[in-house]
């Protein structure tokens, strides 16, 4: 258990470790906690190669807080686009809106304050306030509980709450005054030495000396995790339809999953061609040629969705406008691809569909 392990012996094979062979990470350059702030936000689900041409396209566009507090939302998904959970964003968002308005566009310098924040949880608080302003608070994220349940050879669930809490308590018990290296040495550890998947590299780590699990074997069934509960399964059919240049684009609720984003058009369940065909003149378009398209599955933290796509080809809309507005029903609108392009984030759940129109990064696979 980790309350009666001396975690104390710990912390200097750590730093000392950390030192010697920490990563070159642009949001290690200084001490900036809005760079620190936005890295660990981008990191929450994504891998650090991936994020850092992510992270450095976000600090050019919007290079402090009071610009992210003021981007147009649409642009700020655009940003985000390749990332997912577009949640995270919009709640960074908010919370620079509160940052410029109570703290004059400075991040506040407590884990009190910082926790406060919108969509800022314990961890990111955490490693915010120990490595910008060393103030002595642990960050404990799923690394630090995975490499401490090893060590000590606790054998809690590191899902529960409680265990959380005291794994936090008992590291902040012994955070030595450079807290934010030991924090990072931590999630360093985590990410090259006891990794997740695969075996643990004791050889190379700080802590072979006194680890538990390692003397024992005994990391292969730690940490102790709750099996997470099944994803719920949707099947969709996800429309392609296009008018020359231009394709039709919904916006999902304001509410629930891929939140008011911009997405293709679909429908539940597995849909055959007169249905689909139903579909697009219910639209008030004229559809010309219908093909399919190849499968696909998105998984999401909840739900998996199984997806059949088509592509259908419908009749210039401007050749039989009736009304002003054009017959379009008013959740859908026709957008120009290279507007979709420059201006629409259109999650990844639809990527193996949008590559069809060349909106995702792979080349046009196929047209009409
Ligand atoms: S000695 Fe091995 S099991 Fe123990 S913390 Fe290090 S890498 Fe993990």
């Amino acid at each position: 258990m980790i309350d009666t392990f001396d975690l104390s012996i710990l912390v200097e094979p750590a730093l000392n470790w950390f030192y010697e062979n920490k990563r070159d990470l642009p949001w290690r350059q200084g001490r900036n906690p809005y760079g620190i702030w936005v890295s660990e936000i981008m990191l929450q689900q994504t891998r650090v190669e991936a994020v850092i041409p992510y992270y450095h396209r976000f600090m050019e566009h919007l290079p402090d807080i009071k610009a992210l507090a003021e981007y147009p939302e649409d642009r700020l998904l655009k940003l985000w686009e390749g990332l997912g959970y577009y949640n995270r964003v919009r709640n960074m968002q908010k919370a620079a809106q509160v940052i410029v308005e109570q703290y004059g566009g400075e991040m506040p310098k407590t884990y009190e304050e910082i926790v406060s924040l919108p969509g800022i949880g314990p961890y990111t608080a955490g490693a915010i306030a120990s490595i910008a302003f060393s103030e002595r608070v642990p960050a404990v994220d799923g690394n630090v509980l995975r490499i401490l349940s090893r060590v000590a050879e606790d054998d809690r669930d590191i899902l529960k709450e409680s265990t959380k809490k005291s794994v936090a308590a008992s590291i902040k018990q012994i955070m030595p005054e450079a807290s934010g290296d030991f924090n990072q040495a931590l999630m360093e550890i985590g990410a090259l030495v006891c990794i997740p998947n695969g075996e643990p590299k004791c050889d190379q780590c700080p802590w072979q000396f006194c680890c538990k699990a390692c003397a024992n074997k005994s990391y292969d069934r730690l940490p102790v995790k709750t099996k997470a509960k099944a994803r719920r399964i949707e099947e969709r059919t996800v429309l392609l339809i296009r008018d020359g240049e231009k394709i039709l684009l919904g916006k999902r609720p304001a509410k629930g999953l891929l939140a008011g984003l911009y997405e293709l058009p679909n429908v539940p369940g597995y849909q055959i061609k007169e249905e689909v065909l139903t579909f697009v003149r219910e639209q008030g378009l004229v559809p010309l040629q219908i093909k399919e398209l190849p499968e696909a599955k998105h998984i999401f933290s909840h739900i998996e969705w199984h997806m059949k796509g088509y592509m259908v080809q419908v009749a210039d809309v401007e050749s039989y406008h009736v009304t002003a507005e054009g017959p379009l029903p008013s959740d859908y609108l026709l957008v120009e691809l290279s507007q979709v392009q420059k201006e629409f984030a259109i999650p990844t759940a639809f990527e193996k569909y949008t590559e069809f129109v060349s909106l995702s990064h792979g080349p046009e696979k196929n047209t009409f």
